[in-house]
Order: structure tokens, then sequence, then C-alpha cells
């Protein structure tokens, strides 16, 4: 049925004396990680996960065989790779998945697109903007006519030289990222209208540098004054003559002179293209006072004292110095330790409260052979990132042990007391109830969950009773104005009080084809 549609299409034309536009080219490319510079953590190759060729399509579900996307393109997927945030990527594993990426590009030229799908803050040891690099080398591959549209999260940095190679661009606007999948979904179906329509490299790309540096756990879109900011960027862009673009937060964990906001819009039409990027710049500017922790936030002694007080059940507490999810090593035992050492916890019947979670290889081991039912005793944690407190001692009883995460490897909870702790092989963010519920853990039932997070993702959100921040110390300390910066830009806020007003006027960029 296929091929009589095609002769039938393809007769029709010759019949008409044109011939079908050939399917556009387009390749598939990117890495994606946030890593923060202020933890020891190191992150290597395996990490990404990287998928590679016709893999890539699963990542996508826009993107599946039978999808009506699918079928308007010739794709060329190379290898994208996505970590968990962690800490620096080691050299090797950057240029290793990198000179990969090339060289399948190189095997495949020519394209008339690449989808570049990225986090944005991606730290690299020894080298300055790995974005910027990447897509410069990127560049070198497919020709200054290719049709680059980048995808990025909103905690991503903007470098002028990503700017300019890129010529579409947008990025994630709710934070929690539910809309995710939606975005990078955007990014394709732009360059797709770009390719088809003709019209390709937008006429202008406008580029807006914003001298604000703050964690996501105060810009959540959940709250105002986010909430506004970033509820406006669809209104303001859609416009005849605007093709797409958003407002970049940043990541304030590594100390590079790009980390800051940005807003950056493309489109044809140069007025709308830069009177909608400065509207948007100055709107991020006029909030920067009212960007706040999205829940109460205080000491871990104080946050811990008021869910013990609360009759509010789950109470959540987010250990968020450690976050796995914002590039935390995610083994700092500080608030572990803290726990096992409060009285309150000793005895089974105390206050129930599950602890999410804690690397243990040595430990997981360890309960294995006692199996389920079985005691251990022995430490965990503080093996990457062990600068605030040292391995946490647990004796304890084995509930459960659960193979096959592909994160954690095996996940074990080993009750000490009334604590529930999960300990891991290899780290794991609990973001989810099924996290919890497939180790056999009931986190409705709990007085207290602990969590290594910063802002509570939907699902948790939605169960919780009580919520509080803790400002513990770890890789992605959230108290930034204590962290020790030294090539970010200045001033920026909130570092610098009493800066000037900056100057939000749009910078228009040179087309990628044009400036080298
Ligand atoms: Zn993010």
């Amino acid at each position: 049925m296929k091929q009589i549609g095609t002769l039938f299409l393809l007769s029709l034309a010759a019949a008409c004396g044109s011939r079908p536009k050939p399917l556009p080219r387009i390749a598939i490319a990117g890495l994606g990680i946030e890593s923060s510079t202020f933890s020891p953590a190191i992150t290597d190759e395996a990490a990404f996960h990287a998928r590679y060729d016709t893999a890539v399509f699963r990542i996508y579900p826009f993107m599946a065989a039978d999808s009506p996307l699918r079928g308007r393109a010739v794709w060329i997927p190379t290898i994208v790779g996505h970590a968990l945030p962690g800490g620096a990527v080691t050299r090797e594993a950057y240029e290793s998945l990198l000179s990969k990426t090339l060289d399948s590009l190189k095997a495949h030229l020519p394209y008339d697109g690449l989808f570049f799908d990225i986090h944005g803050a991606m730290s690299v040891v020894g080298l300055d903007d790995p974005e910027g690099d990447m897509i410069k080398r990127i560049r070198k591959v497919v020709g200054p006519h290719t049709l680059i549209s980048t995808s990025m999260d909103l905690h991503g940095n903007v470098s002028r030289t990503l700017a300019e190679n890129t010529d579409l661009i947008t990025d994630y606007r709710l934070a929690p990222h539910e809309d995710a999948m939606e975005t990078k979904r955007r990014a394709v179906e732009d360059l797709l209208a770009r390719l088809d329509d003709g019209k390709g490299k937008p006429a202008y790309k406008a580029w807006i540098p914003i001298p604000i540096l703050l964690p996501g756990e105060k810009t959540s879109t959940r709250i105002e004054p986010a909430k506004s900011v970033f509820g406006a960027v669809k209104p303001t862009l859609a416009q005849q003559g605007i093709i797409d673009g958003g407002i970049w937060v940043g990541y304030p964990w590594a100390d590079e002179p790009r980390n800051h906001a940005v807003v950056m819009v493309t489109g044809d039409d140069s007025m709308k293209v830069a009177h909608a990027a400065e509207q948007l710049a100055h709107a991020f500017w006029a909030a920067r006072s009212g960007y706040a922790f999205v829940a109460p936030t205080a000491s871990w002694d104080r946050v811990l004292d008021s869910a013990l007080a609360s009759r509010k059940h789950p109470y959540f507490i987010s250990d968020m110095g450690d976050n796995p999810t914002a590039g935390g090593a995610g083994d700092v035992t500080w608030a572990l330790n803290r726990l096992l050492a409060r009285p309150e916890f000793r005895k089974a019947n105390g206050p129930s409260l599950i602890y999410a979670s804690i690397p243990g290889p040595e430990l997981v081991e360890k309960a294995i052979a006692a199996g389920v039912g079985g005691h251990v005793d022995g430490y965990a944690g503080a093996k990457v990132d062990g600068r605030f407190s040292p391995p946490a001692h647990l004796i304890g009883t084995v509930e459960s042990i659960v193979y096959g995460d592909t994160d954690a490897g095996v996940e074990t909870v080993v009750r000490v007391g009334s604590l529930q702790v999960i300990v891991t092989k290899k780290r794991k963010p609990y973001h989810k109830e099924i996290d919890f519920t497939r180790l056999g853990l009931a986190p409705r039932k709990a007085d207290i969950v602990v969590v290594k997070i910063g802002y509570l993702e939907p699902e948790l959100y939605a169960m919780r009773a009580g919520w509080m921040m803790a400002l513990t110390p770890g890789g992605v300390d959230q108290d930034i104005e204590h962290l020790t910066y030294k090539r970010i830009q200045r001033p920026m806020f909130p570092f610098d009080k009493d800066m000037p007003e900056p100057d939000l006027h749009a910078r228009f960029l040179p087309a990628s084809d044009t400036f080298r």
C-alpha cells in the first residue's frame, strides 16, 4: 500500500510537471547534564547513558516510528546522552562523547537541519562553556548553512558563543519541568517549519544577558513572581514575525562568566523580536527582589523540630544542599547523621520517618548477605562528598531489597529504630510515589519523609501535608551568597546590593553563517 501510494504521488507530481520536494535531512545530537563545580563529585562517560543511532528515537515519544513528525524528515540520530546532575564531567568523558558525535555526523553529511538537545549547565574539568565548545565543533563539521535548533533547560546558560552558533533556540517554561518533552518537541517543530517553508535561518536573534544569578528553588514557576514572569513567555512570543525564545535562569553552582540569566528571542521582524526580548528581560529583572524559596526554609534543626511538632502528615523535608538532581553528590551524610543522633527515633514506635536516600554499596552487599529480615551493621555515604560529615553508621534490620533500577542498581531499606533509611548501590533521586512503594514503603502513612531534593516534584508535592526546605550543606548549597565566586561577571544580583540598572537592550547577534 505504501509503495502504491508513493508511486501514485510521484506520477501525480510528474503529471503536474513538478517533483515532490525531497524530505529535509535532520541530524540529532546533544549531551545534557547540570554539574556543580562546588561538589567534589566527578562525572564519567557511563553516567550519560548515551544512546546511539536509532536508539535515540526512544528518548522522544513524539518521534515514535508511526508519529506524523517522524515522517516529515530523513532523521539521522547520532548520540544523545542525558546524565543525572552531578559533579564536573571529566575532560576524557566529554572528548570521547563529543568525538563520537562528530565522527557520526561526518559519516552522514550533509544536513539541512540539526536538533541540538542539551541541558546547558554542563561543567567539564578544565574547559569553559562546554555547550559553546560543543556547538562550535559541531558547526565546523555540519557547516554554516545547516539550521540548528537548540532545546534547553531553563537552568542552563546561554553564552554568546552558543547563541551565535545556534539558529533557533527555546527552553522550558515550567519549573518543575513538566513541559520538558513539549519543549523538545517545539524545538523540532520550529526546525521543521523553517525548513518546510524555506525561510531557513531567522533574520534576527536577540540576546540579552541579565545580571542575576539565582538557585532554581527561588524561581519555581509554581509561585510568584516566576509564575507570572514565565507565564508571559508564551503570549509575548505568539506573534507573527517571532519564531521562539525564552528566559533562562542560568545555573549558580559553577563559577564562569557565562553563569547568569539570559533572554533570547528569534524571528524575522526586528522590531517585534527586540521588543519581546526586552519586555521579558525587564520583567525578569523587575521581579528580582521577589524571588524567594518555594517553601518555608530554615536550618535543619528548626525544620526537623517543626516536622516533629506538626500534626500534618506526611511532613516532607527537603535536604536541599545535597540534591542530586541539581548537582549534589547525593551521598552527604550530614542530615542522616543528625537524624541518627536524635533520641526521638531510637525506638521502633517513635515517629516514623523515611529517609531517601543514601548510597552505600558495601552496606547493600551486607544487606543482600543478611537477606530481608536479617540484621546489618555497616556504613553508608560520605565516599564522594565527606566534607561535612563522616559515613553514617547504620545498625538495623533489612526490610527490603529491590534489584534493577537504572540509577540505583540495587535499593535496600534498613530500619533503625523508627527510621526507614533507603540505602542504594548508586545514587538515585526519589521523585515519585512508586519510587517508595516499590520498596514496600508507605510515604502517605509516614509522619515525616526526608528527600534529597529542592522543590518537590509533582507527585510528592501533591502528597505533602506539610513541607519545609532545610538549608543543609553539600555541593548545591542553596545559600549561594556564601559561596566563593571568582569568575562570574560583576556586579551581579543578589551579591552586589546597590548595583546600577543594567543595560537590558536587545543585542542582535549575527546569523550563524555570516559572522565567521
Ligand atoms: Zn532544570
